[in-house]
């Protein structure tokens, strides 16, 4: 193994960068991580939610599930999970973002986060980590897919699909190991986690082949 490229990023920041397919992604954390990826190729074919929980047929990412786009490609195979048997990787939620917490903020709806309604809001989130982090590839915000929110655990009811943040992080940084299938270009925010009790924090990264 030899490394390609190893760094940390900050808090509610964000990164991105090509990877050639067999190269691996090492992310170090115990901080939610909302990640993309798109076939280096052609951004128009980018990671999918809803096409990736069909292929698993899972509402959640786990270890040996693979990545998908829109149009059916796989993109990753997530091959090593250190959240295993904590927590579980969410494939529901967007983005967070000056938006949403305006309109969290706006409805009385901030307790969602866990943290009461007495809550500093960040002046940027994912959102605006992930098209800052794509402005170099020329993709807009609009071209953003829907990310994997890695340790982002939520409780969902099988009763009515009712869905709930929760504080389930790793108690120190584990990591999540992504293979790529072809050549790519990935990125991802380093969320400020709102629901957290930690609000966010720095991310290791590592890419090797
Ligand atoms: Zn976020």
């Amino acid at each position: 193994m030899s490394i390609i490229r190893q760094e940390l990023v900050n808090r509610n920041s964000g990164w991105a960068a090509e990877m050639s397919g067999g190269q691996t992604l090492t992310l170090s954390a115990r901080t939610i991580i909302d990640f993309v990826a798109f076939d280096a190729a052609n951004p128009n074919l980018a990671f999918d939610q809803a096409i990736t929980k069909e292929n698993n047929l899972s509402i959640y990412l786990r270890e040996a599930d693979g990545l998908y786009s829109r149009s059916d490609q796989l993109l990753m195979t997530f091959i090593a999970d250190g959240f295993r048997g904590l927590g579980t990787h969410d494939l529901q939620f967007g983005m967070c973002g000056r938006a949403r917490h305006k309109r969290a903020a706006k409805e009385g709806r901030l307790n969602e986060y866990l943290h009461g309604h007495n809550m500093t809001l960040p002046d940027h989130g994912c959102a605006e980590n992930l098209t800052w982090a794509l402005e170099d590839w020329g993709i807009r915000y609009e071209n953003i897919p829907s990310p994997i929110n890695f340790f982002q655990n939520m409780e969902i009811s099988q009763d009515d699909g009712g869905m709930k943040r929760t504080q389930v992080r790793p108690s120190a940084p584990v990591d999540i190991v992504l293979r790529a299938e072809k050549d790519l270009l990935v990125a991802f925010s380093a969320c400020p986690d709102m629901a957290s009790k930690t609000g966010g924090l720095g991310v290791g990264v590592l890419i090797s082949d």
